[in-house]
């Protein structure tokens, strides 16, 4: 139900209950300020939605920024060198890659939860 059939079933149960045409005037008046209202924060978070959208993908950047690719995968630099396992290249928010068989030092191939996977080529 929307916002103004809401405000509609309002006034008609004041009416159905015996209220006073001035009652139920003002109660219309009250409504018509709620409605719109409504009308403003719909609005609001259609905006809020695109700034969202936009932060979204800068992040994504920044993030593929902070990454290097070698051997096909993406690999994340720490103060030493570089963390031990890869993030994925092809999903979008990049997950952390798991190596194949696990507990193999090193690994045949790198495994990406959503089923990408890269042989294992070395470390940078
Ligand atoms: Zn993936």
């Amino acid at each position: 139900m929307s916002a103004i059939d809401t405000a509609k079933e309002i006034v008609r149960i004041g009416s159905a209950a015996g209220l006073s045409k001035d009652v139920i005037d003002l109660m219309e008046k009250k409504l018509v300020l709620l409605t719109d209202e409504l009308t403003n924060l719909n609005r609001r978070i259609v905006q809020l939605e695109v700034e969202n959208g936009q932060l979204r993908a800068q992040l994504h950047h920044s993030q593929k920024v902070g990454f290097q690719e070698f051997g096909g995968i993406l690999w994340k630099r720490t103060a030493e060198g570089f963390e031990p396992n890869p993030y994925c290249k092809e999903c979008t928010h990049h997950p952390v890659m798991c190596g194949e068989p696990p507990d193999f030092e090193p690994p045949l191939l790198w495994q990406c939860p959503h089923g990408h996977s890269a042989p294992f080529a070395g470390r940078p």
